[in-house]
C-alpha cells in the first residue's frame, strides 16, 4: 500500500464525506477539555491537541453496557439478545499510544476467550491515528515500548506536514478511503521522517523498562509498596481515563419479573473492587490495591499476553488529583535492590 497525500485545505471535504458514511468520532474542544466525541460536521474537529482527556476505549468497551434482557418464565428465564448497530464507526485522530492500547485490548478480549460484545464493535470500527509531532509534557510512550509515530492497533496513520497530511495506510480495510488520493513523494516521506526523529528526540525513554516483569515477580512483599500508595484518595480517575485499563463488573438489574444484565467499568483502586459477599476483602488496604495496579500492568499482562498495560499516554499523571506519578513509581521499582 502506497503512502498518500491530502492537502490540509481538502481535509474538511474528506471528513464531510466520511461523516455521511460512518459514525464518526474525533477530538472535539469542550468545556471539560478536548474529548473524543461523535461529530456531524468536519468543523467540529479540533486538531490542536496533545491528547484527548478520554481515551477511545469507551467506543469498544463502553463505560456502561446492557448485555441482554431477561424475563422470568416459570422456573427459567427467557433471554432477549439486544440488536447491535450495523453502521460502521470511524475513530479519527487517535494518538499512537491509544492505538497501542487497542492492540493490547484485542489480545485480552479476542484471544483465548472471545468477548462477543467487544468483537462486534471492534470488527465494525476503523481506527485512524494522528502522529504526535509535539508530544505532551506527561507523555512517555517510548519508555514503554511505544513511539509517537507507532502504527500498532491502527488502520492508518496521518502525519501532519507543513501544508498537507501524509497518510500511511496500515490495513486493507481502510485502503479504499484513500484510493482517490495522490501518492506521496519522496520529499513528503522525508519530511515525515524528520518530524518522527524530532518527536522521538523529545521523548527519550525516562527509564529502561525491559524485564520489569521479571523483577516484579520477586517484589510482592517488598517494602516499596508501603509508601507508594500513601497519598492516593481512591478516586479511580487514573483507571477510568487509562486507555489500557479494562476491569469491569457485571450486575443484573431487575424490576419484578423482568431485568437486564449490565456491564460497567470498575476500578482496582476502589476499596470494594475485591470485596467478597462474606465481607472479607483480600485487598483490604490501598497499599494492596496499588500493588495490584502495578503488578497487573507491568508483570501479569506482560507475562501473559506480551504487552504492558501502560502505553505511556500520561493521563494518570496529568489528572491524578494528588499528583501521583506512575513514572516515579516505575523508576523507584527499577532502581530498587
Ligand atoms: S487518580 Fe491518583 S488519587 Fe485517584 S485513585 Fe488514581 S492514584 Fe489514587
Ligand atoms: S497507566 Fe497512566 S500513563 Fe499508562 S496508559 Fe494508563 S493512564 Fe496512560
Amino acid at each position: 500500500m502506497k503512502n498518500k497525500i491530502l492537502a490540509k485545505k481538502d481535509l474538511p471535504k474528506f471528513i464531510s464525506k466520511l461523516v455521511k458514511e460512518y459514525d464518526f468520532f474525533a477530538p472535539v474542544k469542550k468545556e471539560e477539555g478536548i474529548l473524543f466525541s461523535k461529530i456531524d460536521k468536519a468543523d467540529e474537529i479540533c486538531l490542536s491537541y496533545s491528547n484527548t482527556k478520554n481515551s477511545v476505549k469507551e467506543f469498544l468497551l463502553p463505560q456502561s453496557e446492557e448485555l441482554f434482557r431477561f424475563v422470568k418464565k416459570g422456573n427459567s428465564n427467557e433471554i432477549t439478545d439486544l440488536k447491535r448497530k450495523k453502521r460502521q464507526s470511524l475513530l479519527f485522530g487517535v494518538r499512537p499510544c491509544d492505538g497501542k492500547a487497542i492492540a493490547m485490548l484485542d489480545k485480552v478480549f479476542l484471544e483465548n476467550i472471545t468477548d462477543s460484545y467487544y468483537k462486534s464493535r471492534r470488527k465494525n470500527t476503523l481506527i485512524i491515528g494522528m502522529a504526535c509531532n509535539e508530544p505532551g509534557q506527561t507523555c512517555f510512550c517510548t519508555s514503554v515500548e511505544g513511539g509517537p509515530f507507532s502504527i500498532e492497533g491502527l488502520d492508518a496513520l496521518f502525519v501532519e506536514l507543513e501544508e498537507k497530511h501524509l497518510i500511511i495506510p496500515v490495513t486493507k480495510q481502510c485502503e479504499k478511503l484513500f484510493v482517490h488520493l495522490d501518492n506521496a513523494s519522496q520529499e513528503d516521506i522525508k519530511e515525515a521522517e524528520e518530524l518522527k526523529k524530532n518527536a522521538e528526540k523529545r521523548l527519550k525513554p525516562v527509564f529502561e523498562i525491559k524485564d520489569i516483569n521479571k523483577k516484579l515477580h520477586g517484589m510482592f512483599e517488598s517494602p516499596i509498596w508501603d509508601e507508594i500508595h500513601e497519598k492516593c484518595i481512591k478516586c479511580g480517575i487514573c483507571t477510568y481515563l487509562c486507555p489500557a485499563c479494562y476491569c469491569f463488573d457485571i450486575q443484573d438489574e431487575t424490576i419484578g419479573e423482568k431485568g437486564c444484565r449490565v456491564r460497567n467499568w470498575d476500578s482496582c483502586m476502589f476499596p470494594k473492587f475485591t470485596s467478597h459477599v462474606s465481607g472479607h476483602n483480600p485487598r483490604a488496604t490501598q497499599k494492596e490495591r496499588w500493588r495490584q495496579r502495578i503488578m497487573h500492568k507491568f508483570d501479569y499482562l506482560k507475562t501473559n499476553v506480551g504487552d504492558y498495560g501502560c502505553v505511556g499516554c500520561g493521563r494518570c499523571v496529568e489528572y491524578c488529583p494528588v499528583n501521583l506519578d506512575i513514572r516515579k513509581t516505575l523508576k523507584d521499582i527499577l532502581e530498587s535492590k
